[in-house]
């Protein structure tokens, strides 16, 4: 098991997985140096999305993020490189894709607000809560 400040948790969203873009969105994790310790298709239930994004639970958007969360597959991820955390946000861009920087999967991916093509941890504790939200250990190779 690598140390956990070397793991990040990232999902390829609903949006970005319908429209095909799953693999390029893989090529670029791979690019960037990341190992994917463990990867898998799912397709959440509205109270599998509701239990992830309970930190979320008072904000305006949750009825709708939760809703295009559990509206089609997605694919989740754990990632591991140095800094894992900060190196996957930045792979991924600010959360408005409309202000996400060139060369950042938001910018390239990302539609809007809500329809921005990847999640990814915020700290290594939300990491590791995260991963063991979808992954069993076994499932860590
Ligand atoms: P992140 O860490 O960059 O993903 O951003 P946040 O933690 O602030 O928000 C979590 C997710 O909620 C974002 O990735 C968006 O998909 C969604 N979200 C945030 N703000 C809005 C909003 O104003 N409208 C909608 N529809 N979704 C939002």
């Amino acid at each position: 098991m690598a140390e956990q400040g070397n793991l990040t948790f990232g999902i390829i969203k609903p949006d970005a997985v319908r429209a095909g873009n799953t693999g390029r969105i893989i090529q670029h994790i791979t690019d960037a140096g990341f190992r994917t310790r463990a990867m898998k298709l799912i397709h959440m239930t509205l109270e599998e999305a509701e239990g992830f994004y309970a930190v979320h639970r008072e904000r305006p958007f949750f009825p709708e993020l939760t809703r295009f969360m559990s509206s089609a597959p997605c694919v989740v991820m754990a990632l591991e490189k140095d800094n894992a955390v900060k190196a996957w946000r930045d792979l991924m861009g600010a959360t408005d894709p409309a202000k996400a920087d060139d060369g950042t999967l938001r910018k390239e991916f990302g539609a809007s607000m809500g329809e921005n093509a990847v999640h990814g941890s915020d700290s290594e504790e939300n990491a590791a809560i995260e991963i063991s939200y979808f992954f069993s250990r076994l499932e860590l190779v």
